[in-house]
């Protein structure tokens, strides 16, 4: 969800920003330098023209957006990105994903990423592109938006374009206490994408994806499914040395005063964030046997 910002607050971000510009440009130099440097994952939801919303962000906007993180930044996959944690990082990375579903994506927002060979992960909730029906939040508001067709998910992947899993119905898996409840949106949801579409779903993104929507449990979960990565969305740098299996994600926000003031890496954000700890269990030590 975004709010927009007031001018004056924009404006307070734009001072702060580059106020602080220089001082982070140079502690990325060195992080670089020591092969520390950020990995980032961000995520849209919706790219249109049409019937604006909380998450959609317009083509033209989308554009400027990717035209900045081109010039500044490795754009990889989650594979890559994940190796550059597990590994370390010379260059600050950008991985693009999407969360969701949104038929609207396929006209222009895809299509763009596919021309210039920007990887992408798209991350599906299985039961809406099944059964076609919009999601409960948007006929809620009024603004029954379509969600992809299984047509469009199998153009996608044919175009190089990562499919993931986003749970089964978008369930809120920090609500959910049962394993078997767990594992019908975790595994379930993988398991339409896969006999629907004939490919391997690999990575999972919680719905959601602040604190309280994650479980120790449901990670435990898309480790024991053979998941090769899982994301969640409360905002977070990934460090090389941090734990590879879990990308803390950052919005893709609209304000691209903010969007560039997270990504040249905000001190105040790395201090606040605090990362989403669950007990590693050794037997499914990330399966990097899996890993491309
Ligand atoms: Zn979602």
């Amino acid at each position: 969800m975004t709010t927009v910002l007031s001018p004056w607050k924009s404006s307070l971000l734009g001072a702060y920003y580059y106020a602080t510009l220089p001082g982070r440009l140079w502690s990325n130099e060195q992080a670089a330098r020591a092969g520390s440097a950020p990995v980032m994952v961000i995520y849209y939801h919706r790219v249109a023209d049409h019937t604006p919303n909380a998450w959609t962000i317009s083509n033209a906007q989308f554009r400027r957006e990717i035209n900045w993180l081109q010039a500044n930044f490795d754009m990889v996959s989650l594979d890559e990105a994940q190796r550059r944690v597990r590994e370390g990082n010379d260059k600050a990375a950008v991985s693009i994903t999407f969360d969701d579903g949104y038929a609207e994506n396929c006209e222009w927002a895809l299509p763009l990423l596919v021309s210039r060979r920007i990887p992408c992960t798209y991350f599906v909730t299985s039961h809406y592109v099944l059964t076609g029906q919009s999601f409960p939040h948007d006929a809620a508001d009024g603004t029954p938006l379509a969600p992809n067709t299984i047509e469009q998910l199998a153009s996608l992947a044919a175009a190089g374009i990562e499919i993931g899993g986003h749970t089964r119905t978008h369930a809120d898996l920090g609500k959910l206490t049962s394993d078997s409840q767990l594992r019908d949106e975790i595994v379930g949801g993988r398991e339409d994408l896969e006999q629907t579409l004939g490919i391997a779903i690999r990575h999972f993104a919680f719905p959601y994806g602040l604190h309280d929507n994650l479980s120790a449990a449901a990670f435990h979960i898309a480790a024991d499914a053979g998941f090769t990565g899982v994301c969640s969305a409360y905002g977070g740098y990934n460090l090389p040395g941090d734990d590879p299996f879990h990308l803390q994600r950052i919005h893709a926000d609209p304000e691209i005063v903010r969007l560039k003031n997270w990504l040249t890496v905000d001190p105040r954000k790395v201090r606040r964030t605090e990362r989403f700890q669950y007990q590693r269990r050794s037997d499914h030590t990330l399966r990097e046997d899996m890993a491309p």
